[in-house]
């Protein structure tokens, strides 16, 4: 998936399971940024193809990797509040019903647990990253990318190519459950989930027509 279908996942993810509720705004930025975290293995791109081919949905897409990036997240969001920090400097309008600033009881919400709170927020957004990744592959000239979930222990790889690269259809789904959400400003967690079903019902159907549904 591209980088803002992962974002779109993350936030998703984060209202159709009421972390919007429980975690306030701060808990939908950081599945919606962490979603992304595993594609850090593609920044060799930049310096060395080869070292990128070798590299891409290997180093970053490993559950070892995931883990201690989620510490790491979690940890400099309670010690420096990143999340708050950037959104003083870049403010956004966020749905106003439903998604308030902080939750309802803050308490829990610092130090250890807090951090606790917000690694387990990037575990899962980073877990569901490896599906996402794996239904999307090949296409024209293309090989299936398989991503490797147990580097460095294991290289075992694994692929469920059901829409090709370039395909639109994730990006429209996803992007249309966020501007129902932004213009209905309520029903947040429904309408997630209801794009969420969508999305899959989209996967299943395209990996039918591709023939990969059943391998
Ligand atoms: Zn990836």
């Amino acid at each position: 998936m591209t980088t803002p279908e992962h974002t779109l996942v993350g936030i998703h993810f984060a209202f159709a399971t009421g972390l919007h509720r429980l975690v306030g705004w701060r808990g939908v930025v950081m599945a919606g940024v962490a979603s992304n975290i595993p594609d850090w293995d593609g920044i060799p791109m930049l310096f060395d193809m080869q070292r990128f081919e070798s590299g891409h949905r290997v180093w970053g897409h490993g559950i070892m990797s995931i883990f201690l990036a989620s510490l790491l997240i979690g940890f400099f969001q309670i010690r420096l509040d990143w999340i708050g920090f950037i959104a003083n400097r870049f403010p956004v309008s966020m749905p106003k019903n439903g998604v308030s600033a902080a939750p309802r009881n803050t308490e829990w919400l610092i130090g250890g647990i807090g951090g606790v709170a917000f690694a387990s927020i990037a575990m899962c957004a980073q877990l569901l990253h490896l599906p996402c990744d794996m239904v999307v592959s090949g296409g024209t000239g293309l090989s299936d990318w398989a991503i490797q979930p147990w580097w460095p222990f294991s290289s075992a790889a694994y692929v469920y190519p059901l829409i090709p690269w370039g395909d639109i259809g994730p990006t429209v789904i996803l992007m249309c459950g966020i501007i129902v959400i932004a213009k209905r400003n309520s029903h947040l967690s429904q309408t997630s989930w209801l794009t969420i079903v969508v999305l899959c019902g989209y996967l299943v159907v395209r990996g039918w027509a591709r023939g990969t549904l059943i391998v």
